[in-house]
């Protein structure tokens, strides 16, 4: 069959190489009680490769130009929508054991879908191919370059990993920045704190990435300056220099939980 002509509005770049296809369907391990999901199938080029393993793959697919190649595959079923609109209320449906998450994502909305998923359910695994500078903001470490609010956010649920780079050349069309396999797993004890009210404490401590968090946080930084002292941190700290434990600890403190 002919290949479909890749959209730039859809993100579609689609990967070729099949050695670094199978290496990302192997990162995870299924059972037959778990369901796997995919986010942007395409032509299937990785969902083959998912559909090989013991449990259910769904798959959302917002170009339906895609279906005459995804009805061949077995074991799958694909929703033709917007992934991002979608209220994953199917997911029920299927009645599993774990969810896993496996793609190489439209780029355009990375954040989005991650944001997406983690709103609902937090997957047991997420194997994503994103773009690399991305990629490095996810697994990024206190007091770098990359290290910065969705980061910390992101840490709350997640043990994050690069798991390899994968070059521009290996995509069709080749696209003008390189890519990144990252893998996300669910934290044993996801700490039990009201995530809304952590997520705007942290935004709100990296408002102003250059200012310290004196400058940022104002009011709040009276409640929890005594206890930063204590950590070890001076009165002209920034948020980048603090981790996700720090975070947490101080949140604890500002909420007095
Ligand atoms: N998985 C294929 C591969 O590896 O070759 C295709 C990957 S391509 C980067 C992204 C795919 O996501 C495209 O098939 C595109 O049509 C689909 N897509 C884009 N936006 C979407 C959305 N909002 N919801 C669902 N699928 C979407």
């Amino acid at each position: 069959m002919k290949s479909v002509k890749a959209k730039k509005s859809l993100g579609q770049n689609f990967l070729k190489d099949e050695t670094i296809l199978k290496k990302i369907a192997d990162l995870v391990t299924v059972t037959k009680d778990d369901l796997l999901l995919e986010i942007g199938p395409g032509m299937g080029a990785l969902t083959k490769y998912l559909v090989l393993k013991d449990c259910p793959v769904l798959a959302y697919e917002i170009d339906l130009r895609m279906k005459p190649y995804l009805e061949k595959l077995p074991n799958l079923e694909v929703i033709y929508q917007d992934f991002l609109t979608n209220d994953l209320a199917n997911l029920k449906a299927f009645n599993y054991h774990q969810l896993f998450v496996v793609a190489n994502i439209p780029y355009y909305i990375t954040t989005p879908i991650i944001d997406h998923l983690i709103k609902n359910i937090i997957p047991t695994k997420m194997v994503l191919l994103v773009q690399k500078e991305v990629a490095l903001r996810f697994a990024a470490h206190p007091k770098s370059h990359d290290y910065g609010f969705f980061t910390v956010f992101l840490n709350h649920y997640f043990e994050i990993k690069i798991e390899g780079e994968v070059l521009a050349k290996c995509f069709e069309p080749v696209p003008n920045v390189d890519s990144a396999i990252v893998s996300f797993t669910k934290k044993a004890n996801i700490e039990k704190i009201n995530i809304d009210d952590f997520e705007k404490f942290v935004k709100k401590a990296f408002r102003q990435k250059r200012k310290t968090l004196k400058n940022n946080l104002q009011d709040d930084y009276l409640v929890i300056a005594s206890e930063l002292q204590k950590m070890g941190f001076s009165d002209n700290v920034r948020a980048e220099e603090l981790s996700y434990e720090n975070f947490v600890h101080l949140f604890k403190i500002l909420f007095k939980l």
